[in-house]
């Protein structure tokens, strides 16, 4: 299971990660600023691979949780592939030097610039939603004289039991294709001449804390792959089995990677080829936001920590309620005091990352603290909102740090207006 401080921890009450004090860091680059561990990103690709070896299986880290270029050379250089939902991260994980065999492309709502950016670019596969969306694959494939290698999304009508804003799986979300769309569209296949029928690919939510429903939707497919072959008049190529597996940001408990690997095995021994599209399992825990607090404002009831990190620079507890551990750069003993409301600078009542946080008493204006496990979903959800320049992207890595991406200035937040 993955937690919070398997790779941020205290040296000396210091917080550090592979040995840099995480303080140096906010003094040198400023704060708010994100920062990941290499060691803590290889480290569940590596497990996963380990995992799954035998097998014919590839990693397609989802490049929505984390997009920096240097984090996708990274994972790239380990062996991974990529899972983008649009053109722009498409453009990326080329960028970042990822060959397109290497690249699936997911997503409901694929535009014909799109489509053909991915077919130049020779991408593996497109996980198709629609039947409509197969239909404009058919065209541009046609137009640009090439064949398009697709696997239909299978929503399996299963509840992820995660939050309803990351659940994807059940009938009643937009994403995917019931099992009779599906097989009425493998009836139809002659329609679509351009396009290859080569898997079947599902992804039923995000921050699964059990396996169960993983569990479900992985027999469904089976089950769905072993109706579809008949009908194909030959068999599937591969499976993309999505992602979704959760991780601890605190007190849950999270599935290990073993127990995954395992069900995976359990499930798919066949020779098919298998994909995995996991983004926060990879990057959830590799990263942190260091930030400063500005005021302690004293209330009645509670006090208020005004932080210089806002719902712009970590929209998650803002968007779903979840909520980072928060803990400060330097232990200063202290008994832990009144609890503490820890807010944001922006100008929303919803810019709140902890109602309730036990920090020390004597922490204050100008006293540095780190929101941790934020390596996904974290700076690539980051807006410019009330005007705020997006914060810089610092990679760590055996004693040593660079900024992997500068923080944004007055000047780049007006770039392409006119006045
Ligand atoms: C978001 C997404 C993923 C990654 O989800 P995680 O919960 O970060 O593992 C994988 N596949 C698809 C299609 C997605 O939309």
């Amino acid at each position: 299971m993955s937690g919070p401080y398997d790779y941020f921890d205290y040296k000396k009450n210091e917080l550090q990660t592979e040995g840099v004090a995480l303080a140096r860091v906010a003094e040198r680059v400023g704060t708010p600023v994100y920062v990941y561990s290499t060691a803590a990103l290889l480290s569940p690709l590596r497990e996963l691979q380990r995992g799954l070896k035998g097998l014919d299986a590839l990693v397609c880290f989802a490049v929505k949780s984390n997009s920096n270029l240097s984090v996708l050379r990274l994972l790239a250089k380990a062996g991974a592939g990529m899972d983008v939902v649009s053109g722009g991260e498409l453009f990326r994980a080329r960028r970042a030097g990822i060959p397109g065999k290497k690249i699936v492309f997911s997503g409901v709502g694929k535009t014909v610039r799109e489509i053909e950016e991915a077919l130049r670019g020779g991408i593996f596969s497109f996980n198709v939603e629609s039947a409509a969306e197969l239909s404009a694959i058919q065209s541009v494939a046609a137009r640009l004289g090439k064949s398009a290698s697709v696997a239909l999304r299978f929503n399996p009508d299963v509840d992820a039991k995660t939050h309803p804003y990351i659940s994807t799986g059940l009938r009643k979300n937009k994403f995917g294709l019931e099992k009779r769309e599906i097989l009425a569209l493998v009836r139809e296949y002659r329609r679509f001449p351009r396009v290859r029928i080569r898997g079947i690919s599902i992804h039923i939510g995000s921050q699964l804390l059990e396996l169960a429903p993983l569990a479900d939707s992985f027999a469904r497919l089976r089950s769905l792959a072993g109706e579809i072959e008949p009908l194909l008049g030959e068999p599937l190529r591969f499976l993309d089995l999505g992602g979704g597996v959760g991780i601890s940001y605190g007190d849950e408990r999270s599935p290990s990677i073993s127990a995954y690997c395992a069900l995976i095995r359990k499930n798919f021994s066949d020779s098919k080829r298998l994909l995995l599209e996991p983004g926060r399992l990879i990057a959830g825990n590799s990263g942190v936001l260091l930030s400063r607090v500005l005021y302690r404002k004293e209330k009645k009831t509670k006090d208020f920590l005004v932080i210089d990190a806002g719902m712009n620079d970590l929209l998650r507890p803002a968007l779903y309620g979840s909520r980072h551990a928060v803990v400060p750069l330097l232990k200063k003993p202290g008994k832990s005091g009144r609890s503490a409301c820890i807010v944001g600078p922006v100008c929303e009542s919803a810019d709140c990352f902890a109602e309730n946080a036990a920090l020390p008493e004597n922490l204050a204006g100008g006293d540095l603290i780190a929101l941790l496990s934020c390596g996904a979903y974290g700076f690539t959800m980051a807006s410019c909102y009330n005007s705020r320049p997006r914060p810089p992207e610092v990679l760590v890595d055996r004693g040593k740090f660079r900024v992997i991406r500068k923080r944004e200035s007055y000047a780049d937040l007006i770039q392409g207006e006119s006045s």
